[in-house]
């Protein structure tokens, strides 16, 4: 296949290759040689690995974000037959490269938002891991949506979500029921968090994920976060959002309908599948994985989520119901807290009470654009930053 597309194949910018998500996307893309190819990749930090990428997939576009490793990378990078770009830029230009089908943002953070935004103005089909983009900058992606591109979900609940809607009427939908694992505390009181450590709070019972996104199943900061994804995704108000412990991971979300049926989506906690079903949408491909055996999973159960204890969680339904700039600085309160706590700065329970008094402090605005969001994420920074330190 050529990298001009005669072979037919759809072709791919993975931006953040070199993390959880970009790294079982490479598995996808080399289970399906003939289907997918790889013309961009990005990384921030981590060289050596998005050299060894490259070496595989020969991408056209080689782009770096740190500015540590962007001093490093025209020379590390050098003779791979790629271009090479740095800072920002880079990551804005492997979105919106015009040899490109397909993005897949799976940056963590919501320095996302940019590239969420140049893939969407570029008219691509973009695959979202990021889900920070759309909390930070929901109304502006919604916008960008509007004049072209295309979105589909990546993460499992999100996707789950997206499968059950398939040929319905959305009119139809009572409710969505996003699942979660309750992480690696589900069922402790708040004394029992108080001293826990990083390597606890890392541990997921049922997901291998990135650190940042593992601190926040721990807190539930990421079910909160995909209760305001699933709003711009769905187009659905907060109080038609609900959340369901489900401590197997195997029922990804479900969506309610008036008639009071609920569909379900079910398969082994595996992010290849989500991640391969937004890459071969709306077709199906086979997985080298793991069939779900049904007669193995022995029971699966479900309970309540305790939101006094994780605060978390209903600080993000605040700040979505609050709207405007609120989730973005919900977002950036908690990104900043969840560096302290990996830094061993600050306790696990301070990140909650961290962001919820940022949160009070705020006065949500409208988002006319991406100078709002930046400039709310800022305030809420350095607000954060006096928490931190007082502690
Ligand atoms: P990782 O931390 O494993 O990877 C993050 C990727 O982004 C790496 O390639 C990293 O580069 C790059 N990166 C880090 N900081 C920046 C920055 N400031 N600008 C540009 N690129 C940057 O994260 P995950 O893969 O776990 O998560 C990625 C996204 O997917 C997150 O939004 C997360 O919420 C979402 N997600 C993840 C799931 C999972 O199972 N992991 C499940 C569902 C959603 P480098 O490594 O070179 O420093
Ligand atoms: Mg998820």
């Amino acid at each position: 296949m050529s990298k001009n597309g005669e072979g037919g194949g759809r072709r791919l910018a993975v931006l953040g290759s070199t993390g959880s998500i970009g790294r079982q996307a490479l598995e996808v893309v080399e289970r399906h040689p003939s289907r997918l190819e790889v013309v961009a990749l990005t990384a921030h930090s981590n060289l050596e690995l998005l050299r060894e990428q490259a070496l595989r997939h020969r991408p056209l576009l080689l782009g770096v974000t740190g500015e540590e490793a962007g001093r490093r990378a025209q020379q590390e990078l050098a003779g791979l037959g790629a271009e090479v770009l740095t800072g920002r830029e880079a990551l804005e230009a492997a979105a919106s490269l015009p040899q490109a089908d397909l993005v897949l943002n799976a940056v963590v953070g919501s320095a996302g938002l940019e590239a969420t935004l140049a893939a969407l103005g570029a008219g691509k089909r973009l695959a979202l891991a990021n889900k920070e983009s759309l909390v930070a900058g929901g109304p502006l992606v919604l916008e960008a949506l509007k004049r072209g591109g295309e979105l589909i979900p990546v993460d499992s609940e999100h996707s789950a979500v997206f499968q059950c809607l398939r040929g319905e009427d959305p009119g139809e939908v009572e409710s969505i029921i996003l699942t979660a694992s309750g992480g690696p505390f589900y069922g402790r009181s708040r004394e029992e968090l108080k001293g826990v450590g990083v390597n606890e709070a890392l541990a997921h019972p049922t997901w291998k994920m990135g650190r940042k996104i593992s601190v926040d199943s721990a807190t539930l900061m990421n079910k909160g976060l995909e209760v305001i994804e699933a709003h711009f995704l769905f187009g659905l108000p907060y109080e038609r959002i609900e959340v369901v412990a489900h401590p197997q991971s195997v029922i990804h979300s479900m969506v309610r309908f008036r008639d009071g049926a609920v569909m379900a989506q079910l398969s082994l906690p595996d992010m290849r599948l989500p991640i391969s079903y937004a890459l071969s949408f709306p077709e199906r491909w086979e997985p080298a994985w793991r069939r779900t055996d049904l007669s193995g999973l022995g029971g699966l159960t479900f309970g309540e989520l305790d939101r006094e204890t994780f605060v978390c969680l209903d600080l993000a339904y605040r700040a979505g119901e609050a709207g405007g700039s609120a989730p973005a600085v919900l977002n950036a309160a908690n990104e900043a807290a969840v560096a302290s706590f990996l830094e061993g700065r600050i306790g696990f329970t301070d990140i909650g009470d961290i962001v919820k008094a940022v949160l009070e402090r705020h006065r949500p605005a409208p988002l006319s654009g991406l100078r709002d969001v930046r400039e709310a994420e800022r305030e809420a920074a350095e607000r954060t930053a006096v928490l931190i330190g007082k502690r």
